[in-house]
């Protein structure tokens, strides 16, 4: 028998493919980096993945695992992310073909994309770098422009902020979890979750509308579907408040970028938080790249941070694949109604 063949198209370091040649595989590197994520196009996807057992990885901008990419090998068994999110691989297709798709959605991820949502909010709304650049850069002590926003409500009847949370999974709920002391009105809109959710995380659930209309700040936390791909367009923008700013640290292709960079030239919104763009990395002529202060850029970094980082995502995402390998159903299963199938296919059937 030939050694099974691992594809690691966006290897993390060597942690990331290490475990597989420990295991007897024989394994083809790809050229995506943490540091830039472009990798391998579709073509040269598919001429690595011929005859492939596994593809693992984490997040590639410039090719697609379609299921052409997938066709390639007949025993693949497994698309293994080492990240958060599966918009590079048509899950679909996986499904109808039998191969189990996984993610990483560590508590290092997720939480770590709360704590920069948090940031951003504060940022923003503190006024932070213009308050800083005014001691730095400038000759005034105190100017009116530097008066920033309070956030949360208070007993003398100041309402505070309207926080709409777009998306009430596991970032979204956390986010809810950590504005409560706030004492912001928390607004949702997530037809996905059932009403006990919002409850629970004390979210009023409202349509999509409503949230852009009353909200101060705008927060997305869906994952890119075909549904969410540009659900924030002009007609959103337009709907918002001219005071309010929009964040994401979901995904890039979530919002129109060329209608937010019309919405931030007109003021018909106020700001902006974003570390997620339509095109990764963000293109050096990007006008966003040369707005002021009401935009809060970072290079869809928001996990990434001492002590998280991509580690956990590569051993749950490398623990995955080798358990498929092994003909065991792994852990983090994504497309969980192919189960029954990839059983009869691989179950029992090791290759490692
Ligand atoms: P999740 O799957 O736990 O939650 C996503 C939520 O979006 C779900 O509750 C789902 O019901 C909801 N949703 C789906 N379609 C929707 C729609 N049409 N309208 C409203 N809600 C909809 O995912 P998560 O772990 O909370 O991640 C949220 C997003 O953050 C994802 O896009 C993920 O890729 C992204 N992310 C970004 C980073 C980063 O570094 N910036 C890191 C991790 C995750």
């Amino acid at each position: 028998m030939s050694a099974p063949k691992v594809v690691v198209f966006a290897p993390g370091d060597e942690e990331s493919y290490k475990r597989f040649e420990q295991a007897g595989c024989e394994v083809t590197l790809g050229k995506a980096s943490w540091a830039d994520p472009t990798g391998n196009t579709t073509e040269e996807l598919a001429a690595m993945a011929v005859g492939a057992d596994a593809l693992v990885g984490s997040s590639i901008k410039g090719g697609r695992i379609d299921k052409g990419v997938m066709l390639g090998s007949e025993q693949l068994r497994i698309v293994a992310k080492y990240t958060v999110g599966v918009d590079e691989i048509d899950v679909d297709s996986a499904t109808e073909l039998g191969i189990i798709v996984t993610h990483a959605p560590t508590e290092a991820n997720w939480g770590g994309v709360v704590e920069t949502t948090m940031q951003q909010m504060l940022t923003l709304l503190k006024k932070s770098r213009q308050r800083d650049a005014a001691l730095k850069h400038g000759t005034d002590w105190r100017t009116k422009e530097l008066t920033a926003t309070h956030i949360g409500r208070r007993e003398d009847g100041y309402p505070g902020l309207t926080v709409g949370i777009v998306g009430l999974g596991r970032i979204g709920g956390r986010l809810a979890q950590m504005l409560a002391p706030w004492r912001v009105r928390m607004i949702g809109y997530d037809p996905y979750q059932p009403v006990d959710r919002f409850i629970h995380a004390n979210v009023e659930r409202v349509d999509l509308d409503s949230l852009l209309r009353e909200s101060d700040v705008v927060t997305l936390h869906v994952t890119l579907t075909a549904e969410t791909r540009h659900m924030i367009g002009e007609r959103e923008f337009a709907l918002m408040k001219p005071t309010a700013i929009l964040l994401n640290t979901s995904r890039g292709p979530v919002v129109d970028e060329d209608a937010l960079i019309a919405a931030l030239q007109s003021e018909t919104i106020a700001g902006a938080g974003l570390d997620v763009f339509e095109v990764e990395p963000l293109p050096m002529d990007s006008p966003l790249r040369k707005m002021d202060e009401r935009v809060l850029l970072s290079a869809h970094v928001a996990a990434h941070n001492y002590g998280a980082g991509i580690g956990p995502g590569i051993q749950w995402g490398t623990e995955d694949a080798l358990r498929a390998l092994r003909g065991q159903v792994p852990e983090h299963v994504f497309n969980k109604e192919v189960i029954p199938r990839w059983r009869e296919r691989f179950e029992g059937r090791g290759v490692i």
